[in-house]
Protein backbone atom coordinates (compact mmCIF):
# COMPACT_ATOMS: atom_id res chain seq x y z
CA UNK A 1 0.00 0.00 0.00
CA UNK A 2 1.26 3.67 -0.65
CA UNK A 3 2.61 5.38 1.98
CA UNK A 4 1.41 8.74 3.11
CA UNK A 5 3.69 11.78 4.72
CA UNK A 6 2.44 13.59 7.35
CA UNK A 7 4.13 16.79 8.84
CA UNK A 8 4.12 16.33 12.97
CA UNK A 9 3.09 19.56 14.27
CA UNK A 10 4.38 19.55 18.42
CA UNK A 11 5.39 21.40 21.25
CA UNK A 12 8.34 18.98 21.96
CA UNK A 13 6.81 15.68 21.41
CA UNK A 14 3.29 16.98 22.46
CA UNK A 15 2.06 16.24 19.18
CA UNK A 16 -1.38 18.95 18.41
CA UNK A 17 -4.73 17.61 16.88
CA UNK A 18 -4.24 19.05 13.55
CA UNK A 19 -2.14 16.36 13.09
CA UNK A 20 -4.34 13.75 14.36
CA UNK A 21 -6.82 14.98 11.77
CA UNK A 22 -3.88 14.30 9.17
CA UNK A 23 -3.02 11.00 10.09
CA UNK A 24 -6.85 10.23 10.18
CA UNK A 25 -7.42 11.77 7.06
CA UNK A 26 -3.77 10.11 5.52
CA UNK A 27 -5.54 6.66 6.64
CA UNK A 28 -7.83 7.33 3.35
CA UNK A 29 -4.98 7.53 0.95
CA UNK A 30 -2.84 4.64 1.98
CA UNK A 31 -0.60 3.86 5.19
CA UNK A 32 0.57 7.34 7.26
CA UNK A 33 4.39 7.54 7.79
CA UNK A 34 4.75 10.54 10.53
CA UNK A 35 7.40 13.23 10.23
CA UNK A 36 8.66 14.00 13.57
CA UNK A 37 11.65 17.11 13.13
CA UNK A 38 12.95 18.31 16.75
CA UNK A 39 13.42 16.93 20.33
CA UNK A 40 10.55 14.50 21.85
CA UNK A 41 9.96 12.09 18.86
CA UNK A 42 10.13 9.09 21.30
CA UNK A 43 7.21 10.69 23.36
CA UNK A 44 5.42 11.56 20.20
CA UNK A 45 5.72 8.10 18.65
CA UNK A 46 2.92 6.98 21.30
CA UNK A 47 0.12 8.86 20.47
CA UNK A 48 1.06 8.95 16.43
CA UNK A 49 0.67 5.20 16.75
CA UNK A 50 -2.43 5.21 18.18
CA UNK A 51 -3.66 7.36 15.72
CA UNK A 52 -2.64 5.44 12.63
CA UNK A 53 1.30 6.37 12.23
CA UNK A 54 3.47 3.05 10.99
CA UNK A 55 6.42 4.49 10.61
CA UNK A 56 7.61 7.69 12.37
CA UNK A 57 10.43 9.57 10.40
CA UNK A 58 12.22 11.29 13.30
CA UNK A 59 15.13 13.89 12.84
CA UNK A 60 16.66 16.57 15.87
CA UNK A 61 19.08 19.14 15.44
CA UNK A 62 19.47 22.69 16.63
CA UNK A 63 18.96 24.00 13.69
CA UNK A 64 15.26 23.21 13.44
CA UNK A 65 14.94 25.48 16.81
CA UNK A 66 17.31 27.95 15.81
CA UNK A 67 16.48 28.71 12.18
CA UNK A 68 13.45 29.34 10.71
CA UNK A 69 11.76 26.74 8.23
CA UNK A 70 14.25 26.02 5.70
CA UNK A 71 15.75 23.31 8.65
CA UNK A 72 12.40 21.93 8.11
CA UNK A 73 11.68 22.12 4.52
CA UNK A 74 15.21 19.88 4.08
CA UNK A 75 14.16 17.27 6.65
CA UNK A 76 10.61 16.83 5.04
CA UNK A 77 12.15 17.05 1.45
CA UNK A 78 14.73 14.00 2.59
CA UNK A 79 11.52 12.20 3.50
CA UNK A 80 9.80 12.50 0.70
CA UNK A 81 12.98 11.17 -1.99
CA UNK A 82 13.11 8.09 0.44
CA UNK A 83 9.82 7.37 0.54
CA UNK A 84 8.40 8.29 -2.32
CA UNK A 85 4.70 8.99 -0.82
CA UNK A 86 1.65 9.00 -2.41
CA UNK A 87 0.76 12.58 -0.70
CA UNK A 88 2.51 14.75 1.77
CA UNK A 89 -0.20 16.16 4.02
CA UNK A 90 0.78 19.56 6.21
CA UNK A 91 -1.04 21.53 8.84
CA UNK A 92 -2.60 24.70 7.23
CA UNK A 93 -0.56 27.16 9.60
CA UNK A 94 0.94 29.97 8.62
CA UNK A 95 4.60 27.55 9.23
CA UNK A 96 2.96 24.59 7.31
CA UNK A 97 1.78 26.86 4.49
CA UNK A 98 5.46 27.93 4.63
CA UNK A 99 6.85 24.66 4.60
CA UNK A 100 4.42 23.13 2.06
CA UNK A 101 5.51 25.51 -0.36
CA UNK A 102 9.09 25.60 -0.35
CA UNK A 103 8.33 21.52 -0.25
CA UNK A 104 6.45 21.92 -3.02
CA UNK A 105 9.10 23.82 -5.53
CA UNK A 106 11.91 21.43 -4.32
CA UNK A 107 9.96 18.35 -5.37
CA UNK A 108 8.12 20.18 -8.32
CA UNK A 109 5.07 19.11 -7.61
CA UNK A 110 1.90 20.47 -7.15
CA UNK A 111 0.79 22.66 -4.23
CA UNK A 112 -3.34 22.52 -2.70
CA UNK A 113 -3.69 25.04 0.82
CA UNK A 114 -5.95 24.96 2.92
CA UNK A 115 -7.44 21.90 1.80
CA UNK A 116 -11.42 20.66 4.12
CA UNK A 117 -11.53 17.20 3.00
CA UNK A 118 -10.10 14.85 0.76
CA UNK A 119 -10.42 11.71 -0.76
CA UNK A 120 -8.60 8.63 -2.58
CA UNK A 121 -8.78 9.09 -6.54
CA UNK A 122 -8.00 7.21 -9.54
CA UNK A 123 -5.37 10.13 -10.05
CA UNK A 124 -3.98 11.11 -6.81
CA UNK A 125 -6.19 12.35 -3.82
CA UNK A 126 -9.31 14.49 -5.02
CA UNK A 127 -9.20 17.63 -2.30
CA UNK A 128 -11.77 20.12 -1.25
CA UNK A 129 -11.38 23.49 -0.71
CA UNK A 130 -13.64 26.54 0.05
CA UNK A 131 -13.02 29.14 -1.28
CA UNK A 132 -14.25 33.05 -1.91
CA UNK A 133 -15.26 33.62 1.35
CA UNK A 134 -16.87 29.98 1.34
CA UNK A 135 -19.44 30.96 -1.32
CA UNK A 136 -17.68 27.78 -3.37
CA UNK A 137 -16.46 24.34 -2.93
CA UNK A 138 -13.89 23.28 -5.24
CA UNK A 139 -12.68 19.68 -5.44
CA UNK A 140 -9.00 20.04 -6.67
CA UNK A 141 -6.03 17.60 -7.74
CA UNK A 142 -2.20 17.79 -8.32
CA UNK A 143 -1.63 16.71 -11.73
CA UNK A 144 1.92 16.90 -11.32
CA UNK A 145 4.46 15.37 -8.60
CA UNK A 146 3.77 14.05 -5.07
CA UNK A 147 0.71 15.98 -3.77
CA UNK A 148 1.92 18.21 -1.22
CA UNK A 149 -1.73 19.11 0.51
CA UNK A 150 -1.97 21.43 3.92
CA UNK A 151 -5.12 20.37 5.62
CA UNK A 152 -7.20 23.25 7.96
CA UNK A 153 -7.77 22.25 11.55
CA UNK A 154 -11.04 20.80 12.33
CA UNK A 155 -11.11 18.94 8.82
CA UNK A 156 -11.57 15.99 10.27
CA UNK A 157 -12.04 14.25 13.89
CA UNK A 158 -9.26 12.36 14.87
CA UNK A 159 -9.62 8.88 15.10
CA UNK A 160 -7.61 6.15 16.63
CA UNK A 161 -6.49 3.44 14.63
CA UNK A 162 -3.40 1.39 16.54
CA UNK A 163 -0.22 1.07 14.26
CA UNK A 164 3.00 0.40 14.61
CA UNK A 165 4.51 3.56 14.85
CA UNK A 166 8.03 2.50 14.70
CA UNK A 167 10.92 5.11 15.08
CA UNK A 168 13.48 5.26 12.31
CA UNK A 169 16.21 8.16 12.25
CA UNK A 170 15.85 10.19 9.34
CA UNK A 171 19.15 11.20 7.92
CA UNK A 172 18.96 15.30 6.65
CA UNK A 173 21.86 17.57 5.85
CA UNK A 174 21.03 20.48 5.66
CA UNK A 175 21.38 22.90 2.50
CA UNK A 176 23.39 26.33 1.82
CA UNK A 177 19.84 28.14 2.62
CA UNK A 178 18.77 26.17 6.12
CA UNK A 179 20.73 29.17 8.19
CA UNK A 180 19.60 31.89 6.27
CA UNK A 181 17.43 33.47 8.38
CA UNK A 182 18.02 32.99 12.45
CA UNK A 183 15.59 33.19 15.15
CA UNK A 184 16.90 36.12 17.61
CA UNK A 185 14.31 35.44 19.98
CA UNK A 186 10.84 33.90 21.44
CA UNK A 187 8.20 35.68 23.08
CA UNK A 188 5.20 33.40 24.08
CA UNK A 189 1.77 34.91 24.28
CA UNK A 190 0.34 34.83 27.94
CA UNK A 191 -1.61 31.52 27.78
CA UNK A 192 -5.12 31.97 28.63
CA UNK A 193 -5.61 28.90 29.29
CA UNK A 194 -7.97 28.47 26.31
CA UNK A 195 -7.60 26.33 23.28
CA UNK A 196 -6.30 28.00 20.12
CA UNK A 197 -8.76 29.76 18.33
CA UNK A 198 -8.40 27.76 14.96
CA UNK A 199 -8.07 24.21 16.51
CA UNK A 200 -11.02 24.02 19.13
CA UNK A 201 -13.24 21.81 19.14
CA UNK A 202 -15.87 24.93 20.33
CA UNK A 203 -15.62 28.80 19.70
CA UNK A 204 -17.75 31.57 20.99
CA UNK A 205 -17.70 34.47 19.41
CA UNK A 206 -19.32 38.01 20.47
CA UNK A 207 -19.98 40.93 17.99
CA UNK A 208 -20.87 44.80 18.71
CA UNK A 209 -24.41 43.61 20.25
CA UNK A 210 -21.99 42.83 23.57
CA UNK A 211 -21.52 46.31 23.66
CA UNK A 212 -18.05 47.00 25.52
CA UNK A 213 -14.79 45.58 26.53
CA UNK A 214 -15.67 44.85 30.14
CA UNK A 215 -18.88 42.64 28.97
CA UNK A 216 -16.58 40.28 26.92
CA UNK A 217 -16.32 38.75 30.19
CA UNK A 218 -19.67 37.08 30.11
CA UNK A 219 -18.76 35.42 26.34
CA UNK A 220 -15.30 33.86 27.85
CA UNK A 221 -17.22 33.27 30.87
CA UNK A 222 -19.42 30.82 28.68
CA UNK A 223 -16.36 29.73 26.53
CA UNK A 224 -14.77 29.11 29.75
CA UNK A 225 -17.78 26.68 30.99
CA UNK A 226 -17.49 25.27 27.05
CA UNK A 227 -13.73 24.48 27.63
CA UNK A 228 -14.52 26.65 24.20
CA UNK A 229 -12.09 29.23 22.05
CA UNK A 230 -13.78 33.51 22.06
CA UNK A 231 -13.88 34.89 18.54
CA UNK A 232 -14.96 38.05 18.00
CA UNK A 233 -16.39 39.91 15.05
CA UNK A 234 -14.41 42.35 13.11
CA UNK A 235 -16.89 45.31 14.73
CA UNK A 236 -15.82 44.03 18.52
CA UNK A 237 -12.44 44.06 17.11
CA UNK A 238 -12.31 47.65 15.93
CA UNK A 239 -14.13 48.91 18.57
CA UNK A 240 -11.03 47.93 20.56
CA UNK A 241 -12.61 45.34 23.16
CA UNK A 242 -11.11 42.23 22.03
CA UNK A 243 -7.51 41.83 20.19
CA UNK A 244 -7.45 41.40 16.66
CA UNK A 245 -6.17 38.13 17.03
CA UNK A 246 -9.18 36.90 17.92
CA UNK A 247 -10.96 37.96 14.68
CA UNK A 248 -13.07 35.51 13.06
CA UNK A 249 -13.74 36.09 9.57
CA UNK A 250 -12.92 37.44 5.86
CA UNK A 251 -10.11 39.14 7.67
CA UNK A 252 -9.52 37.62 10.15
CA UNK A 253 -9.04 33.51 10.91
CA UNK A 254 -11.07 31.21 9.66
CA UNK A 255 -12.78 28.66 12.48
CA UNK A 256 -14.44 25.20 11.36
CA UNK A 257 -15.44 23.80 14.68
CA UNK A 258 -17.93 22.04 16.25
CA UNK A 259 -19.95 24.22 18.05
CA UNK A 260 -19.41 28.30 17.24
CA UNK A 261 -21.96 30.11 19.13
CA UNK A 262 -22.50 33.65 17.92
CA UNK A 263 -23.92 36.56 20.40
CA UNK A 264 -24.26 39.81 19.14
CA UNK A 265 -23.16 38.98 15.92
CA UNK A 266 -25.32 40.33 13.12
CA UNK A 267 -24.07 37.32 10.04
CA UNK A 268 -22.14 39.65 8.10
CA UNK A 269 -21.04 37.56 4.63
CA UNK A 270 -17.31 38.69 5.70
CA UNK A 271 -18.48 37.18 9.13
CA UNK A 272 -19.68 33.85 7.85
CA UNK A 273 -16.00 33.31 5.49
CA UNK A 274 -14.66 32.56 8.61
CA UNK A 275 -17.06 30.66 10.47
CA UNK A 276 -19.66 29.23 7.80
CA UNK A 277 -17.97 25.81 7.76
CA UNK A 278 -18.70 25.42 11.39
CA UNK A 279 -20.39 21.88 12.02
CA UNK A 280 -23.20 23.21 14.49
CA UNK A 281 -24.07 27.01 14.59
CA UNK A 282 -25.76 28.65 17.41
CA UNK A 283 -27.08 32.20 17.31
CA UNK A 284 -27.92 34.73 19.78
CA UNK A 285 -29.24 37.80 18.38
CA UNK A 286 -32.12 40.15 19.89
CA UNK A 287 -33.23 41.13 15.83
CA UNK A 288 -34.98 38.23 14.65
CA UNK A 289 -34.36 39.21 11.22
CA UNK A 290 -30.77 39.38 11.87
CA UNK A 291 -29.13 37.59 9.13
CA UNK A 292 -26.93 35.43 10.88
CA UNK A 293 -29.99 32.91 11.35
CA UNK A 294 -30.05 32.27 7.66
CA UNK A 295 -27.48 29.56 8.29
CA UNK A 296 -27.90 28.85 12.02
CA UNK A 297 -28.57 25.24 13.19
CA UNK A 298 -30.30 26.57 16.24
CA UNK A 299 -31.23 30.30 17.23
CA UNK A 300 -31.93 31.91 20.31
CA UNK A 301 -33.85 35.08 19.55
CA UNK A 302 -33.06 37.21 23.18
CA UNK A 303 -31.00 39.87 24.51
CA UNK A 304 -27.58 38.55 25.26
CA UNK A 305 -27.48 39.62 28.79
CA UNK A 306 -30.12 37.82 29.74
CA UNK A 307 -28.94 34.15 27.26
CA UNK A 308 -25.45 33.75 27.72
CA UNK A 309 -25.47 34.19 31.75
CA UNK A 310 -28.45 31.66 31.68
CA UNK A 311 -26.58 29.56 29.17
CA UNK A 312 -23.38 29.75 30.70
CA UNK A 313 -25.02 28.81 34.33
CA UNK A 314 -27.22 26.27 33.04
CA UNK A 315 -23.77 24.45 31.43
CA UNK A 316 -21.85 24.67 34.62
CA UNK A 317 -24.87 23.03 36.37
CA UNK A 318 -24.21 19.89 34.00
P1 LIG B 1 -23.33 44.40 13.66
O1 LIG B 1 -23.48 44.09 12.22
O2 LIG B 1 -23.53 45.80 14.11
O3 LIG B 1 -24.34 43.43 14.43
C1 LIG B 1 -24.53 43.46 15.81
C2 LIG B 1 -25.67 42.51 16.10
O4 LIG B 1 -25.84 42.42 17.50
C3 LIG B 1 -27.01 42.95 15.51
O5 LIG B 1 -27.54 41.88 14.73
C4 LIG B 1 -27.88 43.21 16.73
O6 LIG B 1 -29.24 42.81 16.54
C5 LIG B 1 -27.23 42.34 17.76
N1 LIG B 1 -27.40 42.80 19.14
C6 LIG B 1 -27.25 44.06 19.62
N2 LIG B 1 -27.44 44.07 20.94
C7 LIG B 1 -27.75 42.81 21.32
C8 LIG B 1 -28.06 42.19 22.54
N3 LIG B 1 -28.08 42.89 23.69
N4 LIG B 1 -28.34 40.86 22.54
C9 LIG B 1 -28.33 40.14 21.40
N5 LIG B 1 -28.04 40.68 20.20
C10 LIG B 1 -27.73 42.00 20.16
N6 LIG B 1 -16.35 41.30 9.92
C11 LIG B 1 -15.96 40.25 10.65
O7 LIG B 1 -16.62 39.87 11.63
N7 LIG B 1 -14.80 39.59 10.34
C12 LIG B 1 -14.01 39.94 9.30
O8 LIG B 1 -12.97 39.32 9.09
C13 LIG B 1 -14.42 41.03 8.49
N8 LIG B 1 -13.69 41.41 7.42
C14 LIG B 1 -14.16 42.43 6.63
C15 LIG B 1 -13.47 42.75 5.46
C16 LIG B 1 -13.94 43.77 4.64
C17 LIG B 1 -13.18 44.08 3.39
C18 LIG B 1 -15.10 44.47 5.00
C19 LIG B 1 -15.63 45.57 4.12
C20 LIG B 1 -15.78 44.18 6.14
C21 LIG B 1 -15.32 43.15 6.99
N9 LIG B 1 -16.00 42.81 8.16
C22 LIG B 1 -15.61 41.71 8.87
C23 LIG B 1 -17.08 43.65 8.70
C24 LIG B 1 -18.46 43.12 8.41
O9 LIG B 1 -18.92 43.64 7.18
C25 LIG B 1 -19.44 43.60 9.52
O10 LIG B 1 -19.39 45.00 9.61
C26 LIG B 1 -19.14 43.02 10.90
O11 LIG B 1 -19.01 41.63 10.81
C27 LIG B 1 -20.28 43.36 11.84
O12 LIG B 1 -19.97 42.90 13.12
P2 LIG B 1 -21.15 42.57 14.13
O13 LIG B 1 -22.00 41.50 13.55
O14 LIG B 1 -20.53 42.33 15.45
O15 LIG B 1 -21.91 43.96 14.21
Amino acid sequence: MAEVLVYVDHVDGAVRKPTLELLTLARRLGEPVAVHLGPGAGTAAAVLAEHGATRVLAADAPEFAEYLVVPKVDALEAAARAVSPAAVLVPSSAEGKEIAARLALRLESGLITDAVDLEPGDQGPVVTQSVFAAAFTTASRVTHGVPVITVKPNSAAPEAAPAAGTVEELAVSFGPLATGTKVVSRSPRESTGRPELTEAAIVVSGGRGVNGAENFALIEALADSLGAAVGASRAAVDAGWYPHSHQVGQTGKTVSPQLYIAAGISGAIQHRAGMQTSKTIVAINKDAEAPIFELVDYGVVGDLFDVVPALTDEVRAR
